[in-house]
């Protein structure tokens, strides 16, 4: 009996494969992670481009990955999630390693829930949702034009419709906020993610974000922002996690916001590079800069608008522009959906187009308030989905 039960696991043993699940440690880079897997070093990075060699800098701790590994643990494949759209994929071809950026597969639904307030917003969308990222959101958007402070009944609604990401199932990166209404003092207050993708209120006057749009005065994008983009010439997928100002040399570039300069000096491809901390764990990047305006050093505290230095090709750059990164907790995040010039209100054919797609945000809104839609909750990782992937069921 018990040899049969060596036997049978000896064959489990050899016909499985496994899948584990890392998290990526505080202050590890990519090469220690290389390291700790004995994985090839040359052929995983340095025999990489320069591309795909930044790409690996990305990685943020707390990130989970997969490693699927053979029967006798040799390593078959790995994912490491560089953002929410792309992945760096390691994979065994022909007994040698290959080193692949490739998209993520994600699903994305439009969720929603009503809520009866208990105290504070922050607070009750906890307690509702069991989710941070919920609170966060619904907070940050109504921070410039509401003060949750003093205004705040027990008992008044509460409503967020907002888009999720699932992947393999599981909940999947920062939602996206597509209307919220709150009750106080038996006013209701709303914000609404329009076309434009920036937020407006009730009177499509634009709620006013923390940071300028443009850190150089009448400069043209010549590059967006974006998690993912296929190369057509290189065949490959890149990121571009910051926006590009096409302007002259010299033209000279303000902080976005007031904060404190962490970083002023050349670093690699970015050549003269400033870094702002701002409050909230935001921090921008300005990017190829010719010079750096006199006093400009770390250390020292800008406010909004001042100028911090003037627009260059140094680094790898083909011509004279500024990158502009935005991050929060270091991760890249689309400056176009915090930043404004100044505040907008909608007229003519814009109002009559926000005026149509606030109707029916209204009307959910009443649906939900209504039924008091609840908060869907979601089932936990499971870490088979990652071998069957086919028969892992994703929610949709
Ligand atoms: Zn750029």
């Amino acid at each position: 009996m018990i040899r049969l039960f060596i036997l049978l696991l000896f064959i489990t043993t050899l016909y499985s494969s496994e899948v584990e699940r890392f998290r990526w440690t505080n202050g590890e880079t990519y090469l220690v992670f290389l390291e700790k897997h004995k994985l090839p070093i040359r052929a995983l990075y340095y025999n990489l481009d320069k591309d795909d060699q930044r790409l690996t800098e990305e990685m943020r701790s707390g990130t989970h990955y997969q490693v699927l590994s053979d029967s006798n643990k040799t390593i078959e494949q790995i994912l490491l999630p560089l953002n929410d759209e792309l992945q760096i994929h390691i994979y065994k071809k022909d007994s040698v390693y290959k080193f692949e950026a490739i998209p993520i597969i994600s699903t994305t639904k439009i969720e929603a829930f009503a809520a009866k307030i208990v105290s504070s917003p922050n607070y009750t969308i906890m307690k509702k949702t069991g989710s941070k990222k919920l609170a966060q959101i619904f907070t940050a958007n109504f921070r410039n034009s509401l003060n949750f402070k003093n205004d705040i009944r027990k008992g008044d609604d509460l409503v967020m419709i907002y888009e999720q990401k699932y992947r393999l199932g599981e909940v999947f990166s920062m939602p996206i906020l597509h209307v919220a209404m709150i009750e106080m003092r038996h006013k209701k207050h709303y914000i609404y993610l329009n076309d434009d993708d920036r937020y407006y209120d009730e009177k499509g006057h634009e709620v006013e974000g923390f940071l300028l749009a443009r850190p150089v005065r009448g400069a043209r994008i010549s590059s967006y922002f974006t998690k993912r983009r296929y190369h057509p010439v290189l065949h490959k997928w890149k990121a571009h996690l910051g926006i590009d100002y096409a302007a002259r040399r010299g033209t000279p570039i303000v902080a976005a916001g007031s904060g404190r300069i962490i970083y002023a000096a050349r670093m690699g491809s970015y050549g003269n590079l400033v870094k702002i901390r701002h409050a909230d764990g935001y921090e921008t990047r300005y990017a190829h800069m010719k010079s750096f305006r006199r006093g400009i050093r770390k250390g020292k505290y800008v406010k909004k608008g001042q100028t911090i230095g003037y627009v260059g090709t140094t680094g790898r750059s083909t011509g004279p522009h500024l990158h502009f990164e935005l991050r929060k907790r270091g991760r890249a995040i689309n400056p176009l959906r915090v930043v404004q010039v100044t505040t907008k209100k909608l007229k003519g054919k814009e109002y009559k187009a926000f005026v149509k797609l606030k109707k029916n945000y209204d009307e959910s809104i009443s649906l939900h308030l209504e039924n008091q839609t609840s908060y869907k909750r979601h089932s936990k990782f499971r870490p088979m989905c990652y071998v069957h992937s086919l028969s892992c069921k994703t929610d949709g």
